[in-house]
């Protein structure tokens, strides 16, 4: 009988120790899911018409921020779509 004590004591104590953090955790990646969500969708939505340089060649959109990639081939791909 004790050991039946110890155990649901110690199964209690893991509860108490691990549940309150599991819970943490999944409010926190709810959170980081709700402010991550408006950006997604916006830059989902976004065409992408105006960009800006980096110093590394990339083509970083000025609406939503994504990389678009290599400058040279985005700008050879806006004037293919709009010559
Ligand atoms: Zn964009």
């Amino acid at each position: 009988m004790s050991e039946n004590w110890i155990v649901v004591a110690f199964q209690a104590w893991f509860g108490w120790k691990v549940l309150p953090a599991l819970i943490v955790f999944a409010i926190l990646l709810v959170l980081i899911a709700l402010f991550s969500l408006p950006s997604i969708i916006r830059r989902a939505r976004c065409k992408h018409e105006r960009f800006h340089e980096t110093g590394a060649c990339d083509a970083i959109c000025s609406h939503c921020g994504k990389n678009l990639g290599f400058i040279g081939a985005v700008r050879a791909e806006r004037a293919k779509e709009s010559p």
